[in-house]
């Protein structure tokens, strides 16, 4: 852990992040702890993106709870949204859709879900596809409204696992001669395309942010789980939020840093130390 040695000129920070287990609390999704920390963000005009499994839905009803204006990324790296008042990020033949620019990096969910009706002969599984509301509502611990928005997929599907883990590891072989993949996350296995991770996700998204701060800017990416390694690998500085649930994952980033904090406690710790590092080097 490095918390010392300011660079000569603070560079352009952007923070990268997951929500369930990292910035949000895994039983209650409650942000609270994290507030202050993610309000000094804001203040400082540091863009703070999600990147998660979470659908476009929900993430537009969480965002405005967040007070969050910045782009996002959806269904674990399958697309890029970006809001259509952030003009500086778009091109001008980029098709808006209902308010947003979407660019997928992801496979369409009719296509998974064909795969998935195959595949469900040989292994067993249960997906959101087939859940009723209620079903998805008992699995989730959502609220209704949320858990209608979880279900409005685009990019992924989520399973419940019900076979062993050397099935599993079979399942995923077999998708990727379909060109798709699976990835863990906090409850549910997602199933998208193989180009689709939260980590090549976050490379398109520098690239988008590059012209705009002049310069390449400095990563920061929190996330809790297996399904964040990626986007932890493609960041600067890799943040690990701990999880009392399960083990940390194992990251080989540049600056790996745990929180001792658990979810948006940690989030709020690591960002306010990680602030006064870069914040201190803009004063001089
Ligand atoms: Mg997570």
């Amino acid at each position: 852990m490095t918390y010392s040695n300011p660079q000569q000129t603070a560079p352009p920070l952007l923070i990268v992040t997951d929500l369930d287990g990292t910035l949000l609390d895994h039983d209650s999704y409650s942000f609270a702890p994290a507030r202050p920390a993610l309000e000094r963000a804001y203040a400082a005009g540091i863009p703070v993106i999600a990147n998660t499994s979470k659908t476009r839905a929900e993430l537009i009803d969480l965002r405005a709870s967040l007070g969050n204006s910045d782009p996002f990324i959806i269904e674990n790296g399958s697309a890029i949204c970006i809001p259509e008042q952030q003009i500086h990020l778009r091109r001008d033949d980029d098709r808006i859709d209902e308010g947003y620019i979407e660019l997928p990096l992801g496979v369409g969910i009719d296509e998974i879900r064909s795969q998935l009706t195959r595949l469900s002969r040989e292994y067993r599984f249960e997906s959101f596809g087939q859940w009723s509301l209620e079903q998805v509502i008992t699995h989730t611990g959502l609220s209704p409204d949320a858990a209608r928005q979880a279900q409005e997929r685009r990019y992924s599907e989520a399973l419940l696992w019900l076979d062993s883990d050397a099935r599993q590891r079979q399942f995923s072989r077999e998708l990727a001669t379909q060109g798709l993949h699976c990835l863990q996350g906090g409850r549910f296995l997602s199933v998208l395309g193989a180009e689709a991770d939260k980590g090549r996700a976050l490379e398109r998204l520098k690239n988008l942010y590059r012209p705009l701060l002049g310069e390449t800017p400095l990563v920061i990416a929190l996330g809790d789980s297996d399904n964040d390694v990626a986007m932890l690998e493609a960041a600067d500085i890799a943040v690990v939020i701990a999880n009392p649930h399960r083990p940390a994952p194992v990251v080989h980033a540049n600056e790996v840093i745990y929180s001792q904090a658990a979810g948006p406690a940690g989030w709020n710790n690591v960002i306010q130390v990680l602030l006064d590092r870069y914040q201190a080097a803009e004063k001089r």
